[in-house]
């Protein structure tokens, strides 16, 4: 309902002659999805939530009586006499290190000038104009960025080893096939705040010698697609993209390539292999793509939210970055929030956040009320942290000790109600229907492991099922051939690790 409710308020601005002194701004996501549609007074810094048309009048007449800023903070007071926050006092604000998003919500994505008067395109014109692509991988290594799309490869060494190879031609491409079910992190940047992506991406393009670059999004994120579409075009008017750049002499230009639903797309040589045209499906490595990748050349991926980090980290440097975070892993970490949560929505937390601060403090505990349960990290490639593991720090070493992964970000929370083997088995029905079938283990492997489930939740399972989950799902993951079979068996795995019970207990009721 934002659109409609900003045409009203700026039909009634106009009509109360307000029109030259309040600007209504549509914006990218501001985050808290379940509060949705808010509306943000800038100057102010006062959030409405949940606003709709109806409400419109008050919020105006609240701007008339008390036109002052400090006289309105100080005396504006909702329905109920309590005074309305300022964004500095909402715990899913100020518990939050917004890098990424700090323009997402409060720039128009559309107008690239928004971008620019926010510092946008400072940082391009540093990198291209004062340091050497070696300076910029310094950087890069200072600040212990990590792909922030599954893997957390460190990203100074995949700029550095396509740096290093000779070649005609060279790609810089940008993972947007976010495909995980409950994850809308790049979906929100690429939606919100376009620019910041696209100057990554030329950064990164300059630093290893591409010339040529694609982002590949999914096809059913239309709106993100038109914004960066626009963005694209805007850029390339005013001289940041294509020829020449800001005079430089260095050429980069991009193009969208739209996926059509395979998550195995997401892999790196399937989406390669899809921007050729060809069936999206992995192949074996070596050879690594930053050697030789799209159409053979080298090429480097990133998804949106690393790129999206790029242009903060060269404008004000590694070390400026390193601060946040904990020893390997640096900066900060978009999750998005779903499932049995009361303030589900999209937060930028230092890495390194406790997962009870981000259930609790920023989530605001469980919708129902209830006791948290689990949590499922990761996608379908993660696994859950049970109540007993709250204080994790949410950074990769430490949720790989617990057999889960960061993952791109998505964080579905369950409360006591789940069934954690009917929450695996979802996963797993997920990754087998997403296999692409070019390996064996994964194709059949998971098939298996799912009948198995299936018989265990609809009460015919069998002594020993939960060993043979176990050892079908190590088999798996050591041998299939690419990351979506290697990671397929970790929900039922790490349900078992921590909810064996649960399964005992289905096996035992059919006795
Ligand atoms: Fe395809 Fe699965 Fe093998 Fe990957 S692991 S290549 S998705 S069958």
């Amino acid at each position: 309902g934002s659109i409609h409710l900003k045409n009203e308020l700026e039909k009634k601005l106009l009509e109360k002659n307000l029109g030259n002194k309040y600007l209504v701004r549509g914006t990218g996501c501001l985050g808290p999805c379940s509060k949705g549609p808010a509306i943000l007074m800038k100057k102010s810094d006062i959030f409405y939530e949940n606003v709709q048309i109806a409400d419109i009048d008050t919020l105006i007449e609240s701007l008339l009586v008390n036109s002052d800023p400090v006289e309105r903070l100080l005396h504006h007071s909702d329905e109920d006499g309590k005074a309305i926050p300022q964004v500095r006092d909402i715990k899913f604000f100020n518990h939050q290190k917004k890098i990424v998003l700090r323009r997402c919500g409060t720039i128009d994505p559309e107008k690239i000038t928004d971008y620019i008067a926010e510092g946008g395109y400072i940082a391009l014109k540093k990198a291209l104009n004062e340091l050497t692509p070696d300076d910029i991988i310094e950087q890069m290594k200072i600040s212990g960025l990590r792909g922030r799309g599954g893997a957390g490869f460190p990203t100074f060494m995949k700029w550095g080893f396509a740096k290093r190879e000779v070649a005609d031609q060279k790609y810089m491409l940008c993972n947007a096939d976010e495909g995980d079910p409950g994850a809308f992190m790049d979906r929100s940047i690429l939606e919100g705040d376009p620019h910041s992506v696209i100057e990554g991406m030329v950064i990164g393009a300059y630093t290893i010698g591409a010339s040529k670059g694609f982002v590949y999004v999914r096809a059913e994120y239309p709106l993100a697609v038109e914004r960066l579409n626009k963005a694209i075009e805007d850029a390339r008017q005013l001289g940041l993209l294509g020829q020449n750049i800001l005079g430089t002499g260095f050429d980069f230009d991009l193009e969208i390539r739209m996926g059509s639903g395979a998550f195995v797309c997401g892999e790196e040589t399937a989406l390669m292999a899809s921007i050729e045209g060809k069936r999206g499906e992995p192949r074996p490595r070596p050879p690594f793509p930053t050697t030789a990748g799209l159409w053979g050349k080298p090429s480097v991926l990133n998804n949106v939210e690393t790129f999206a980090n790029v242009n903060t980290i060269i404008e004000k440097g590694g070390e400026w970055f390193a601060q946040f975070g904990t020893g390997k892993s640096k900066g900060s970490k978009i999750f998005a929030l779903t499932g049995a949560i009361k303030n589900s929505g999209l937060y930028e937390v230092p890495v390194g956040t406790s997962l009870g601060d981000l259930i609790y403090d920023i989530g605001g505990g469980t919708s129902s009320g209830k006791p948290f349960k689990a949590a499922q990290i990761g996608g379908p490639s993660g696994g859950c942290i049970p109540k007993q593991h709250l204080s994790v720090s949410l950074d990769y070493e430490s949720l790989n000790e617990l057999g889960a992964i960061m993952g791109s970000g998505g964080l579905v929370v369950m409360d006591e109600d789940s069934c954690m083997v009917d929450v695996a088995k979802f996963f797993l029905d997920f990754v087998l229907e997403e296999s692409c079938g070019k390996c064996t283990p994964c194709r059949v492997g998971t098939k298996r492991m799912y009948e198995i489930l299936e018989r265990i939740t609809t009460g015919y399972g069998k002594e020993g099922d939960i060993e043979r989950l176990e050892h079908l799902g190590e088999w798996i993951k050591k041998t299939s051939l690419c990351g979506l079979g290697q990671s397929a068996p970790n929900p039922v795995l790490s349900t078992i690790r921590y909810f064996r019970n649960e399964y005992e207990h289905h096996i035992r009721e059919h006795k």
